[in-house]
């Protein structure tokens, strides 16, 4: 039932997005919400989980080089756990596209939206709400309530191999 609901607030949200990048502008090729102009955003450990299951599924050669961006961007950028920081995310390419499926992209970053032609904003209410369904699938899996950059977060939930097999496409 809860975990039902937080693929619902998900599902949502991805039909959201897809709405304002039909209906207002694309993203394609602008990226500036997922560099270090902009992006501070932190994640707990479930998203972290999530999106590190995925990276296993892209193969070995892949996985370490997703590895070796999430390291550069934590010295880069002195990630750690604290205050947030601003930093490009290692999951941007270099068509400034996120490499990150929908199915494990943080929420945060799903609700961070075109609202008008020239003005982005992070969409609370559809946040709020999709944020209070990772809480509670963080809490079920007995992770630790903490928030940290993208990169902190994957790396570690790498280290630890529990990633969880499903969530990606
Ligand atoms: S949400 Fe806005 S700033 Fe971010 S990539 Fe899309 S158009 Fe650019
Ligand atoms: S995960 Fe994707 S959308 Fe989110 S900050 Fe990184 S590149 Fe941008």
């Amino acid at each position: 039932m809860g975990r039902q609901r937080a693929r619902d607030a998900r599902a949502e949200l991805i039909e959201q997005m897809k709405t304002a990048q039909q209906g207002i502008r694309d993203c394609a090729g602008c990226g500036l919400c997922c560099t270090a102009a902009r992006n501070a955003v932190q994640i707990l450990p479930i998203e972290g989980r999530g999106i590190a299951a995925w990276i296993e599924r892209q193969g070995t050669a892949a996985a370490r080089d997703f590895q070796q961006r999430l390291l550069r961007a934590i010295r880069r950028f002195h990630l750690g756990r604290g205050a947030a920081r601003t930093y490009t995310c290692p999951f941007l390419t270099p068509e400034f596209r996120c490499a990150l499926p929908a199915s494990v992209k943080p929420v945060a970053c799903l609700s961070f939206n075109p609202i008008e032609r020239e003005r982005c904003e992070l969409e609370k209410r559809w946040y709020q709400r999709a944020f209070a369904g990772v809480k509670r699938q963080n809490a079920r899996a007995r992770l630790p309530s903490v928030l940290q950059p993208i990169p902190v977060a994957v790396l570690e939930a790498l280290k630890t191999g529990s990633a969880p097999r499903r969530g990606g496409r």
